[in-house]
């Protein structure tokens, strides 16, 4: 979302109309604007392998963390309201990004907030989180940028550690429970499959224990892949408040940094938008493309012609929202097949768009065009990557397979490497082999 130094940047007015393209159906009248979730969608979705590629750390603080910092240091009174609900209004959203601001100035609040942000993503059941964060100089903490991003990818790495060592746990109760069950059915079943042999076996068994293998190395597989841990890529972001030099320094560090083996995928261009000017930062993003960094850039998150066409010229590897564009921009970036990370819950609190149901997510549906379904802040839009999902399924009917096509086309976008795509590639392929058992199991 677009981040706010100010409530004043907040309400930037609505979007420029936009008519849905021809092959977009209409939204059905008698629907709610702000169609919700039912349970049974909710339920899927949160079994449902996910990515996040448009998710930013403070936004992802908890509530009940952000209390606590805010303990003694900012007012009570400011505090109330404060609580996770859906359908935070705006004041409410302006009220928690300004605390936010405020609490989250140490590096313990950037490690411990990282760390949680990471395991909330893993509890939805995401399989990569791509987490995006902006540097921060703060002489008065005795904080630089490094130090900061230091201290965001040690919670990161703890975080991960304490996933993997729960995966291992996990895992060794599931072999000693299959090994409990194995004895016991070789002593009751030995006799049986002695005497299905017995029987003159033939093709047609020969067939089926071939068969029951296949399936049974397709479940091993599924399981397998169920149970990686959760992917983890960090993205630093340049401030758009930030002038040419303090942009190079973010650019530097991320070299720097993804050089010593850290796991920084790319970088980002991000908030208040009506804030600074494109040529500020266009030559540190130009230095970041040419040493192999990924590029997203925060775009058309208000009405800004010119600027959407010098990102276009840029040729970033991904775009996010892209709210407020004229049909001649619409076009371009159709055009441009370039991915747009998409925030539901984050555009409608913000009122970049009308409503869910007018949502530019139908029209990019419409017109194919490669989309990612992102949360944005979760913890301040009180919303999950699950929840996007089941939204998306609310108001635009997907059903289950069209949320698994539009979950596993997301991974097509990541910053991620050839092998790590063909990972998460697997991990669907793994969950459509369990959900077509499941259907069978049922049938
Ligand atoms: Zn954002």
């Amino acid at each position: 979302m677009r981040q706010p130094a100010g409530a004043a940047s907040a309400v930037d007015g609505p979007c420029v109309a936009r008519p849905p393209p021809a092959p977009a159906p209409p939204p059905p009248p008698q629907q709610h604007p702000h169609p919700e979730p039912d349970a049974a969608s909710l339920a899927f979705c949160r079994r449902l392998p996910k990515v996040e590629l448009h998710a930013h750390l403070n936004g992802c603080i908890r509530p009940s963390t952000l209390r606590e910092l805010a303990a003694g240091v900012v007012d009570a009174k400011e505090l109330e309201g404060l609580e996770f609900k859906p359908h935070r209004d705006l004041p409410a959203v302006f009220k928690m990004f300004d605390v936010i601001r405020r609490v989250a100035t140490s590096h313990e609040a950037a490690e411990r907030i990282a760390f949680e942000g990471v395991e909330d993503f893993a509890a939805d059941g995401c399989a990569l989180l791509e987490l995006r964060t902006t540097p921060k100089n703060l002489p008065e903490r005795g904080m630089t940028k490094a130090s900061y991003v230091a201290a965001v990818l040690r919670g990161v790495a703890a975080a991960e550690a304490a996933l993997r060592e729960r995966a291992a746990a996990a895992s060794d109760g599931c072999a000693a429970a299959a090994n409990g069950a194995e004895s016991g059915s070789t002593s009751g079943g030995g006799g049986s499959s002695g005497g299905g042999g017995g029987g003159g076996g033939g093709e047609g068994a020969a067939a089926e224990g071939a068969a029951a293998e296949e399936a049974a190395a397709e479940a091993a597989a599924a399981e397998e892949a169920a149970a990686a841990p959760m992917l983890v890529r960090l993205i630093l972001s340049i401030d758009r408040r930030e002038d040419a030099e303090a942009a190079t320094e973010t650019v530097a560090l991320a070299e720097r940094l993804r050089a010593q083996g850290a796991p920084i995928a790319g970088v980002d261009l991000c908030g208040d938008p009506s804030a600074g000017r494109w040529p500020s930062w266009a030559p540190a993003l130009l230095r970041a493309r040419a040493s192999g960094l990924r590029v997203t850039l925060h775009a058309a998150e208000v009405p800004a012609a010119e600027e959407f066409g010098a990102m276009l010229a840029l040729g970033p590897d991904r775009l996010g929202h892209c709210c407020c564009l004229t049909e001649e921009l619409e076009a371009r970036l159709w055009e441009s097949r370039i991915p747009v990370e998409l925030c539901l819950s984050s555009n409608v609190a913000t009122r970049s768009v009308p409503s869910l149901l007018e949502h530019h997510f139908r029209a990019f549906l419409g017109r194919r065009h490669p989309v990612a379904l992102c949360t944005d802040d979760c913890g301040v839009f009180a919303t999950t990557l699950s929840r996007e999902y089941a939204l998306a399924a609310a108001a635009f009917g997907l059903d289950e397979e069209a949320l698994t096509d539009l979950a596993a086309a997301a991974a097509e976008h990541a910053f991620v490497s050839d092998a790590e795509r063909a990972a998460l590639r697997a991990r669907f392929a793994a969950f459509r082999v369990e959900r077509a058992a499941g259907r069978a199991r049922h049938q």
